[in-house]
Protein backbone atom coordinates (compact mmCIF):
# COMPACT_ATOMS: atom_id res chain seq x y z
CA UNK A 1 0.00 0.00 0.00
CA UNK A 2 2.82 2.44 -0.98
CA UNK A 3 1.55 6.06 -2.30
CA UNK A 4 3.15 4.49 -5.57
CA UNK A 5 -0.11 2.69 -6.24
CA UNK A 6 -1.96 6.27 -7.01
CA UNK A 7 -1.60 8.26 -9.86
CA UNK A 8 0.44 11.23 -8.32
CA UNK A 9 3.19 13.73 -9.78
CA UNK A 10 6.30 14.20 -9.20
CA UNK A 11 5.76 16.67 -6.72
CA UNK A 12 3.49 15.25 -4.74
CA UNK A 13 4.98 11.75 -4.80
CA UNK A 14 8.47 13.69 -3.41
CA UNK A 15 6.66 15.65 -0.90
CA UNK A 16 4.90 12.77 0.72
CA UNK A 17 8.18 11.13 0.95
CA UNK A 18 10.26 14.28 2.29
CA UNK A 19 7.51 13.75 5.04
CA UNK A 20 7.86 10.16 6.03
CA UNK A 21 4.55 9.33 4.36
CA UNK A 22 5.43 6.22 2.42
CA UNK A 23 2.65 3.42 3.44
CA UNK A 24 -0.27 4.88 3.05
CA UNK A 25 -3.21 4.49 5.98
CA UNK A 26 -6.43 2.44 5.16
CA UNK A 27 -8.14 5.61 5.07
CA UNK A 28 -5.79 7.18 2.37
CA UNK A 29 -6.18 3.66 0.18
CA UNK A 30 -9.71 3.72 0.01
CA UNK A 31 -10.74 7.94 -0.27
CA UNK A 32 -7.48 9.16 -2.74
CA UNK A 33 -8.37 7.25 -5.59
CA UNK A 34 -12.11 7.84 -5.68
CA UNK A 35 -11.13 11.70 -5.43
CA UNK A 36 -8.77 11.84 -7.76
CA UNK A 37 -11.06 10.13 -10.37
CA UNK A 38 -13.71 13.02 -9.06
CA UNK A 39 -16.20 11.24 -7.16
CA UNK A 40 -17.82 12.86 -3.81
CA UNK A 41 -17.42 10.76 -0.71
CA UNK A 42 -18.52 10.69 2.73
CA UNK A 43 -16.13 9.15 4.98
CA UNK A 44 -16.29 7.81 8.48
CA UNK A 45 -12.71 8.25 9.93
CA UNK A 46 -11.59 9.54 13.31
CA UNK A 47 -8.59 12.05 13.94
CA UNK A 48 -5.22 10.00 13.64
CA UNK A 49 -6.84 7.58 10.73
CA UNK A 50 -4.35 10.04 8.16
CA UNK A 51 -7.47 11.53 7.02
CA UNK A 52 -6.14 15.14 6.52
CA UNK A 53 -4.16 13.50 3.91
CA UNK A 54 -6.82 11.49 2.33
CA UNK A 55 -8.23 15.09 1.02
CA UNK A 56 -5.40 16.68 0.57
CA UNK A 57 -3.17 14.86 -1.38
CA UNK A 58 -5.92 14.46 -4.20
CA UNK A 59 -6.39 18.32 -3.36
CA UNK A 60 -2.91 18.96 -4.17
CA UNK A 61 -2.91 17.02 -7.03
CA UNK A 62 -5.84 18.75 -8.75
CA UNK A 63 -4.37 22.13 -7.94
CA UNK A 64 -2.95 24.77 -10.25
CA UNK A 65 -0.19 26.68 -9.59
CA UNK A 66 -1.15 29.55 -12.11
CA UNK A 67 -4.85 30.35 -11.31
CA UNK A 68 -5.15 32.90 -9.32
CA UNK A 69 -8.38 32.65 -7.64
CA UNK A 70 -8.92 29.75 -4.57
CA UNK A 71 -9.92 26.72 -6.40
CA UNK A 72 -10.19 24.37 -3.12
CA UNK A 73 -11.92 24.96 0.29
CA UNK A 74 -11.67 22.94 3.30
CA UNK A 75 -14.64 23.64 6.63
CA UNK A 76 -13.39 22.98 9.87
CA UNK A 77 -14.84 23.03 13.06
CA UNK A 78 -11.75 24.85 15.18
CA UNK A 79 -9.32 27.18 14.82
CA UNK A 80 -6.42 24.67 15.74
CA UNK A 81 -7.91 21.83 13.48
CA UNK A 82 -7.93 24.40 10.52
CA UNK A 83 -4.15 25.27 11.07
CA UNK A 84 -3.31 21.71 10.86
CA UNK A 85 -5.14 21.72 7.49
CA UNK A 86 -3.73 24.22 6.01
CA UNK A 87 -0.01 22.97 7.51
CA UNK A 88 -0.37 19.62 6.34
CA UNK A 89 -2.18 20.98 2.61
CA UNK A 90 1.40 23.43 2.16
CA UNK A 91 4.00 20.48 3.30
CA UNK A 92 2.11 18.22 0.73
CA UNK A 93 2.13 21.36 -2.03
CA UNK A 94 5.44 22.10 -1.39
CA UNK A 95 7.51 21.55 -4.55
CA UNK A 96 4.12 22.88 -6.42
CA UNK A 97 4.33 25.93 -4.55
CA UNK A 98 0.97 26.09 -3.57
CA UNK A 99 -0.67 28.56 -0.69
CA UNK A 100 -3.39 28.25 1.88
CA UNK A 101 -4.79 30.96 3.74
CA UNK A 102 -5.86 30.38 6.86
CA UNK A 103 -9.41 32.35 7.71
CA UNK A 104 -10.50 31.97 11.44
CA UNK A 105 -12.68 33.88 14.13
CA UNK A 106 -10.70 35.46 17.01
CA UNK A 107 -8.09 36.59 15.20
CA UNK A 108 -8.04 40.40 13.21
CA UNK A 109 -9.43 40.08 9.80
CA UNK A 110 -7.13 42.25 8.16
CA UNK A 111 -4.01 40.05 7.41
CA UNK A 112 -6.61 37.59 6.10
CA UNK A 113 -7.69 40.37 4.00
CA UNK A 114 -3.70 40.72 3.10
CA UNK A 115 -3.29 37.08 2.49
CA UNK A 116 -6.43 36.87 0.46
CA UNK A 117 -5.37 39.95 -1.83
CA UNK A 118 -2.14 37.60 -2.99
CA UNK A 119 -2.30 34.58 -4.84
CA UNK A 120 -3.97 31.59 -2.75
CA UNK A 121 -5.09 28.14 -4.30
CA UNK A 122 -6.57 26.56 -0.98
CA UNK A 123 -8.55 28.02 1.77
CA UNK A 124 -9.14 26.30 4.96
CA UNK A 125 -10.95 27.82 8.11
CA UNK A 126 -13.96 27.80 10.29
CA UNK A 127 -17.55 28.55 8.72
CA UNK A 128 -18.43 31.80 10.63
CA UNK A 129 -15.26 34.02 9.59
CA UNK A 130 -15.06 32.20 6.30
CA UNK A 131 -18.88 33.57 5.76
CA UNK A 132 -17.52 37.13 7.20
CA UNK A 133 -14.94 37.18 4.05
CA UNK A 134 -17.79 36.27 1.87
CA UNK A 135 -20.15 38.77 2.72
CA UNK A 136 -17.68 41.37 2.88
CA UNK A 137 -16.56 41.10 -0.59
CA UNK A 138 -13.35 39.80 0.69
CA UNK A 139 -13.38 36.33 -0.28
CA UNK A 140 -14.33 35.24 -3.89
CA UNK A 141 -15.17 31.07 -4.17
CA UNK A 142 -16.16 31.54 -8.30
CA UNK A 143 -13.44 28.98 -9.01
CA UNK A 144 -13.69 26.90 -6.20
CA UNK A 145 -14.00 23.20 -7.41
CA UNK A 146 -12.79 20.95 -4.65
CA UNK A 147 -14.75 20.83 -1.06
CA UNK A 148 -13.85 19.42 2.06
CA UNK A 149 -16.45 19.33 5.31
CA UNK A 150 -14.02 18.43 7.72
CA UNK A 151 -15.38 16.92 11.36
CA UNK A 152 -18.43 17.61 9.78
CA UNK A 153 -20.58 16.22 12.91
CA UNK A 154 -18.16 18.20 14.92
CA UNK A 155 -19.67 21.56 12.50
CA UNK A 156 -22.80 20.35 13.10
CA UNK A 157 -22.68 20.02 16.68
CA UNK A 158 -21.05 23.61 17.11
CA UNK A 159 -24.06 24.75 15.50
CA UNK A 160 -22.25 25.85 12.05
CA UNK A 161 -25.33 24.48 9.67
CA UNK A 162 -26.78 27.61 8.67
CA UNK A 163 -22.94 28.97 7.92
CA UNK A 164 -21.96 25.92 6.04
CA UNK A 165 -25.05 25.57 4.14
CA UNK A 166 -24.78 29.33 3.25
CA UNK A 167 -21.09 28.45 2.27
CA UNK A 168 -22.05 25.74 -0.16
CA UNK A 169 -24.89 27.52 -1.75
CA UNK A 170 -21.98 30.24 -2.69
CA UNK A 171 -19.35 27.53 -4.50
CA UNK A 172 -20.09 26.88 -8.38
CA UNK A 173 -21.93 23.43 -8.62
CA UNK A 174 -19.37 21.51 -10.56
CA UNK A 175 -17.05 20.61 -7.91
CA UNK A 176 -15.95 17.78 -6.11
CA UNK A 177 -17.04 17.44 -2.63
CA UNK A 178 -15.65 15.57 0.38
CA UNK A 179 -17.32 14.97 3.74
CA UNK A 180 -15.30 13.85 6.67
CA UNK A 181 -16.88 12.72 10.08
CA UNK A 182 -16.26 10.32 13.05
CA UNK A 183 -20.03 9.07 13.18
CA UNK A 184 -22.45 9.34 10.29
CA UNK A 185 -25.58 10.96 12.58
CA UNK A 186 -28.70 11.75 10.60
CA UNK A 187 -28.39 15.60 10.27
CA UNK A 188 -24.67 14.65 8.73
CA UNK A 189 -26.29 12.36 6.16
CA UNK A 190 -29.34 15.27 5.11
CA UNK A 191 -26.20 18.04 4.71
CA UNK A 192 -24.91 15.55 2.32
CA UNK A 193 -28.10 14.79 0.49
CA UNK A 194 -28.46 18.35 -0.27
CA UNK A 195 -25.17 19.19 -0.90
CA UNK A 196 -23.13 16.23 -2.48
CA UNK A 197 -23.43 14.32 -6.18
CA UNK A 198 -23.93 10.90 -5.79
CA UNK A 199 -21.65 10.43 -2.67
CA UNK A 200 -20.01 6.65 -2.10
CA UNK A 201 -19.84 6.05 1.88
CA UNK A 202 -16.77 4.90 2.89
CA UNK A 203 -16.60 3.28 6.63
CA UNK A 204 -13.48 2.78 8.29
P1 LIG B 1 -4.74 12.82 10.72
O1 LIG B 1 -5.67 11.67 11.00
O2 LIG B 1 -4.89 13.34 9.34
O3 LIG B 1 -4.80 13.86 11.78
O4 LIG B 1 -3.24 12.21 10.76
C1 LIG B 1 -2.69 11.66 11.94
C2 LIG B 1 -1.17 11.67 11.93
O5 LIG B 1 -0.64 10.68 11.05
C3 LIG B 1 -0.56 12.98 11.51
O6 LIG B 1 0.50 13.29 12.38
C4 LIG B 1 -0.02 12.70 10.12
O7 LIG B 1 1.10 13.49 9.83
C5 LIG B 1 0.31 11.25 10.17
N1 LIG B 1 0.16 10.54 8.89
C6 LIG B 1 -0.90 10.62 8.05
N2 LIG B 1 -0.75 9.81 7.00
C7 LIG B 1 0.42 9.15 7.16
C8 LIG B 1 1.14 8.17 6.40
N3 LIG B 1 0.64 7.67 5.26
N4 LIG B 1 2.31 7.74 6.89
C9 LIG B 1 2.80 8.23 8.04
N5 LIG B 1 2.20 9.18 8.81
C10 LIG B 1 1.01 9.63 8.38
Amino acid sequence: NTFEQFQLSGEIREALAGMKYEQATEVQSLVIPRLLEGSDVIVKAKTGSGKTAAFAVPMCEKAVWEENKPQALVLTPTRELAMQVKEDIQNIGRFKRLKAALLVGQQPAAPQRVELNQKVHIVTGTPGRVLDHIEKGTLNLENVKYVVLDEADEMLNMGFIDQVEHILAEVPKERITSLFSATLPQKVIKLSEKYMNEPEIIET
